[in-house]
Formats: C-alpha cells, structure tokens, sequence
C-alpha cells in the first residue's frame, strides 16, 4: 500500500541518540509510546480507506476519502490539508471511533446480504433443478449426488466451497443434458423405426380385412362397397359396368359325399378360376358368402364380358379336384347384369341374382344375362 499520509514529524520528532543526552523520562517514554500507537492507527484507518469497496451505501471512492480524512486527522488533528500544514489541534476520538464502527457495519451487512443472496440463489437453483430430475424421473445419481454436496455447501457458508460445487454442479448438469439429449435422439429414431412398422402392419391387417380368409379374394364386405362405388361412378364417366354372380352346381353334395374340407378345396380351385378369367385392372373378384361369388368388371362391353364369362364356365368343367382315387368336377352358373342408367345398387345386384336362378332353372352349367 502506497500512502502520501505519514505521522508529521513522526518519531523523528524524539531524541534518537536520548542515551548520550540523558536518559527520557517515564512521562517522555509514555509520550513515545502514545505518539507511536497514534501513528499506528493512522495506518490502520489508511489501510481500511485504502481496501475499500463499493456497497449499497457509499461507493469504494467515497469510503476511501472518509478514512483518509480520519486518518489525516489522527495523524494531524487535521480533516482538511490546509488543516493539516497548521498547528496540531485536539483530536475528535469519539466521532472517529463512530466513522469507523459505522463503516465497518455497513461492510459487514452488504457482505453477509450479498452472501444469503448467494445462497438463496443457489438453493432456488437446487430446488428446481432436483424437481426437474424428479419429474423426469431421472434416476440421474451422479447430479443427486453434487446436488447434495452443493446443499451442504451453502448450509456450511464456505463461499469457495459454494462456488466449487456450484461449479461442479454445472458441469454435472451438462453432462446430464448431452446425455438426455443422445438418449432422445435415439429414442426418436427408435420410435420413428416402431412407427414405420406400425404402419405397415396396419396397412396389412386393413388389407386383411377386406379380403376372405379361404380364397383370398375381396370379402363381401369390400364387395358391398365396391358396387356403391361403381354403381354411384361407372355411368357418369360413360362406362358400362357388369356385375356377375357366380354358383357352384351342387356344392352341397359335394360337401356331403367327400367332406367340408374337400369341399374347401373345390371353393379354392372355383376362386383361382375366376381370377385366372378375370385378372385386368378393371376386374374386381369377391367370394359373395358360401359357394357364391362375385365379379365387377368396372368398364367394357356387355358382349365381350359374357363371352369371358362363358369361357371361364368351360373352364371349370374342364378342371377336376382330385379326392384319393376319384377325380371330381365341379360346375357353376353365372347370372349377368349390365348396370342400367340411374339403376341403384341393390336393384343392379337382384338382377344379376335373378339371371343366376334363371341359369339354375335353365340346367346348371351355364350363363344366364339379365
Ligand atoms: P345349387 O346348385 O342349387 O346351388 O345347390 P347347392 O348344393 O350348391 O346349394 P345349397 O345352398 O343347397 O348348398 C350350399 C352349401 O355350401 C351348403 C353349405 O354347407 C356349403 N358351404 C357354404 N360355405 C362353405 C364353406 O366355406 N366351405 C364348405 N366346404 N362348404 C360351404
Ligand atoms: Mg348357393
Ligand atoms: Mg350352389
């Protein structure tokens, strides 16, 4: 510390070489000693003028001036400089015992403040941060762990241990967060991959349900839709759609002379025939219940659908299941229908019935066009 301010004669101001003149008295040693302990606390007000700092207060500049005044009046009984480079005056040991009792109050109230801020702070910041980890039901133990050993930090006052675990606090955090964002990162990719899946076999089982199990054609479900969708569309865009009801000739018999199983199969070779006939994309096949089936053809003409429709009849009395040593045929009859202009579905699907039990009536083994 550099100060201007020195005692003004200071201990020069005593005999030096005293042992060669005479020895001082006792009234001049306590004279000495008192000269020194004024010169001392001198220093003393200096150095606390000289450590300043600002406070709420008064700024550090200010605290300063205060002490070097007091200072320059233990030294001097002086407070202004001109003061100073007079005669000594008496000194005003009450007011300066105020100045200083009152500065150093002040100081130590800011600095206590200053530190139960800190530690609020620190506590607020440990509070949220401890219910953020237990909202996300993080199991994190090493940010549990510094969140403790930063409590016990504030709790013990230390503010080089506070700022220590506050620091490691931080960086336990970091850590935690690059973490939690890597685990998310993959969790995402996890779930965008389980999405993906879903969605495919979602596609699947919506594809199922449209489709019977036995055969794998439409069900008559799809095929109810199918003829809304057609009845409703084919006539506004010029298109004549045709509607065929398909029934095996005595499929009961069938079932009864060789099994329900065997009959399964026959309803499978009937189903792969149709298709085999009708595979364009404008050709919808469903199995209508039972032994019955049904074909869509969205567009073309109604002569050119029957003539593919009698050669898938040859068809299938040309093909035989075989049960054991026996080879059996299975025959079907077809009704046909051309969907008329304004004509509602469920009229358009009763002729096309009506063409069927006309085939039947006819002999079975044959096509009958409404
Ligand atoms: P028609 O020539 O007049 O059509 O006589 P049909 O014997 O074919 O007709 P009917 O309605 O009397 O008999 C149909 C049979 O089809 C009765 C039923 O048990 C059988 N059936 C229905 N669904 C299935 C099936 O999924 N598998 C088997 N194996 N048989 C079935
Ligand atoms: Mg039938
Ligand atoms: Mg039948």
């Amino acid at each position: 510390m550099a100060s201007s301010l020195g005692p003004r004669g200071g201990s020069s101001s005593l005999p030096t070489n005293a042992s060669a003149v005479s020895a001082p008295s006792p009234r001049e040693l306590d004279l000495e000693r008192l000269e020194r302990a004024v010169d001392t606390l001198g220093q003393v007000l200096t150095v606390l003028g000289d450590y300043a700092f600002d406070t709420d207060k008064s700024p550090a500049e200010e605290t300063r001036t205060r002490f070097t005044q007091l200072a320059r009046h233990v030294f001097f009984g002086a407070t202004t400089e001109s003061e100073a480079a007079g005669p000594p005056s008496r000194r005003d040991w009450a007011s300066a015992l105020k100045l200083v009792r009152d500065q150093r109050r002040e100081e130590q109230d800011f600095v206590v403040r200053g530190i139960g801020n800190l530690r609020h702070a620190l506590q607020a910041f440990a509070s949220c941060l401890s219910a953020s980890v237990a909202e996300e039901h993080t199991s994190d133990a090493r940010i549990q762990q510094r969140l403790g050993a930063l409590r016990r930090a504030i709790e013990g006052n230390d503010t080089e241990a506070i700022r220590e675990e506050a620091q490691q606090m931080a960086s336990a955090v970091e850590s935690s967060i690059d973490r939690r964002r890597q685990r998310e990162r993959e969790q995402l990719s996890e779930l965008g991959g389980r999405v993906q899946t879903l969605r495919s076999e979602l596609a699947a089982v919506r594809t199922q349900a449209t489709l019977d199990s036995l055969t794998n054609l439409y069900n008559r479900a799809a095929f109810d839709q199918e003829v809304e969708k057609v009845g409703a569309l084919g006539l506004l865009l010029g298109a004549m759609p045709c509607l065929l009801l398909v029934d095996v000739d005595h499929f009961k018999a069938i079932n009864d002379q060789y099994g329900h199983p065997f009959g399964d199969q026959v309803l499978k070779a009937v189903a792969e025939n149709l298709v085999r006939h009708f595979l364009r994309k404008e050709d919808f096949v469903a199995r209508y219940g039972g032994e019955e089936f049904a074909i869509v053809v969205r567009e073309g003409s109604p002569e050119k659908v029957a003539e593919r429709a009698e050669r898938m009849r040859e068809a299938q009395f040309a093909h035989t299941t075989r049960a054991g040593d026996v080879e059996v045929r299975a025959s079907i009859s077809i009704g046909i229908a051309t969907l008329k202009p304004g004509e509602s579905p469920a009229s358009w699907v009763q002729r096309a019935d009506a063409a069927l039990y006309a085939a039947k009536r006819g002999g079975r083994n044959r096509s009958s066009v409404a």
